[in-house]
């Protein structure tokens, strides 16, 4: 039967301290015991159902958490303050000293930085692939690997992971398929296609409001658990906690996600199919000319399409800042970087979101200069964004003028 994130979510039924319809905001640090022995258990971690103190788990983190584990199909969940304080514990909780990790080469700039300039200092060694080229993946597995990470969909070049295909090689070599699945929540279940450890920045879609960061380990409840242990889990220790109103705030934004989804998707596939029908370098995973459309087609749940993130390539830095900067001031978006916003957002990944990556590198994976990253807004009629962005294109000469 085919899986239904959005079904999911919505079956989860809940009643507030009070009766609320919404569960009540847990607003405490630490929590009292009836009994000292309870205490106790509680740290040796023997006591379900207990709180100790609101960095290991609160009431408001669970109710996200449970929602967040029933999106992916996972057991369990861990919400963290952001998308980086979820993506490094979970390496740092995987690996020691001397151990190796495969990644794609084309993962978001905080990522890349963490496994090419900080996992370095602990002995922590990564190679970098083209996650695409499933023979070099495997060659890049020494006896030493322990992860495989990976994003379903990468940023900004939008190539596609083959999940089934990577998940049959983690296991082949032991390893833990990580995917990271921020840019495309409900269109692919990556635990569902064999992923271990599915990652969300809540930053992005899930929330949607571009109101606060915050992050989600999806995974199996021994690996939860292990992350949360109060004398060697990562999250634990490290501290990211995601703070009780924001698991709240967050947990209501989750429940229109299916519908902002699809109008992402549906925005983003209509603007790709003019944008790239005017001649222009587009670049859309829905778009059967993507190299890897297939792939991605294989692998979602078809009802929420292909997403809301595409690039176009304008040929120069200058032509990108200028095109840009003249949609923001035609109130066609704004100029930022960070993506599931309402309004579309655009911004030049090579000299900002993937800017900790060498130039060398960029040229070598593709990463043009005049490459322009959107985030495609919920716009309720864009055949009228896409006609005025399509007038700054022409005016910049991005476009040749058509007389009609
Ligand atoms: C933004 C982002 C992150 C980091 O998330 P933060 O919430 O900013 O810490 C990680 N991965 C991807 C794909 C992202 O887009």
């Amino acid at each position: 039967m085919a899986f239904k994130p959005a079904n999911k979510i919505q079956d989860l039924q809940y009643f507030g301290e009070f009766g609320g319809v919404n569960p009540s905001i847990s607003d405490s640090s630490t929590y009292t015991f009836l009994s000292a022995k309870t205490m106790f258990d509680t740290f040796e971690g023997n006591a379900d159902g207990c709180y100790l103190y609101s960095r290991h788990s609160s009431p408001s983190n669970l109710y996200l958490g449970e929602a967040l584990a029933q999106m992916e199909g996972t057991e369990a969940a861990h919400v963290t303050a952001s998308g980086m304080g979820a993506i490094t514990p979970v390496i740092l909780q995987l690996c020691q000293a001397n151990d190796h990790i495969v990644a794609s080469r084309t993962i978001y700039g905080g990522t890349y930085a963490y496994l090419k300039n900080f996992t370095p200092r602990l002995n922590i060694s990564t190679s970098f692939v083209d996650i695409t080229k499933l023979e070099a993946v495997e060659a890049a597995i020494t006896k030493n690997t322990k992860i495989l990470y990976c994003e379903t969909v990468s940023n900004p070049l939008l190539e596609v992971a083959n999940i089934k295909a990577l998940a049959v090689l983690a296991k082949k070599y032991g390893l833990k398929l990580v995917v990271d699945n921020t840019f495309s929540p409900l269109s692919i279940s990556p635990a569902q296609l064999g992923a271990d450890i599915v990652i969300h920045s809540l930053t992005k879609f899930i929330n949607g409001s571009s109101d606060t960061v915050g992050g989600v380990i999806c995974a199996s409840q021994q690996f939860i658990d292990q992350l949360r242990n109060v004398n060697d889990g990562a999250c634990m220790l490290l501290g990211a906690t995601m703070d009780s109103y924001r698991a709240a705030s967050i947990l209501k934004n989750l429940r229109t996600l299916h519908i902002r989804i699809k109008q992402h998707s549906r925005n983003a596939l209509y603007l790709a199919e003019m944008f790239r029908n005017d001649g222009l370098k587009t670049v859309y995973p829905g778009l059967n000319t993507h190299t890897s459309h297939e792939i991605f087609a294989d692998m979602m749940n078809p009802e929420y399409g292909f997403g809301g993130m595409l690039t176009i390539d304008v040929g120069s830095l200058e032509k990108a800042n200028e095109l840009m900067e003249l949609m923001q001031s035609n109130n066609l978006g704004y100029l930022a970087v960070s993506l599931g916003f309402y309004k579309t957002l655009f911004s030049a990944p090579g000299s900002s979101t993937s800017s900790e990556i060498p130039e060398e590198e960029q040229k070598e994976m593709g990463l043009s200069d005049g490459l322009i990253r959107f985030s495609i807004g919920l716009d309720n009629d864009i055949e009228r964004t896409y006609l005025q962005m399509k007038k700054c294109m022409q005016q910049i000469g991005v476009l040749q003028k058509v007389s009609v």
